[in-house]
C-alpha cells in the first residue's frame, strides 16, 4: 500500500503484510512519517529534553502521544 507522510509529502510503499501497514489499517492511524521525518522528530524530541526545558510536561505528553501512535509495543 503506498503511504504518504503527513509532513513533506513522500510517498513511501509499505508491504501489505508489514506491521506498519497493518497499524494503518486497523487504527486508522492518520499520520504516517517517513523514516526522515521520523528520525528528525526523534532529535528534535531528544534535545528538548536534554536542553531542560521547564516547559516539558506539555511537550512530554505531545512527544509521548507520537511515540505511541508510531511504536505501540514499546
Ligand atoms: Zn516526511
Amino acid at each position: 500500500m503506498d503511504v504518504k507522510c503527513v509532513i513533506c509529502d513522500q510517498v513511501e510503499q509499505l508491504k501489505d503484510d508489514s506491521i506498519e501497514a497493518k497499524k494503518l489499517r486497523n487504527r486508522r492511524m492518520r499520520m504516517y512519517l517517513c523514516s526522515t521525518c521520523d528520525e528528525r522528530i526523534a532529535k528534535k524530541t531528544k534535545e528538548r529534553h536534554t536542553t531542560g526545558d521547564f516547559h516539558l510536561y506539555k511537550n512530554k505528553s505531545l512527544n509521548k502521544s507520537i511515540l505511541k501512535e508510531k511504536h505501540p509495543d514499546d
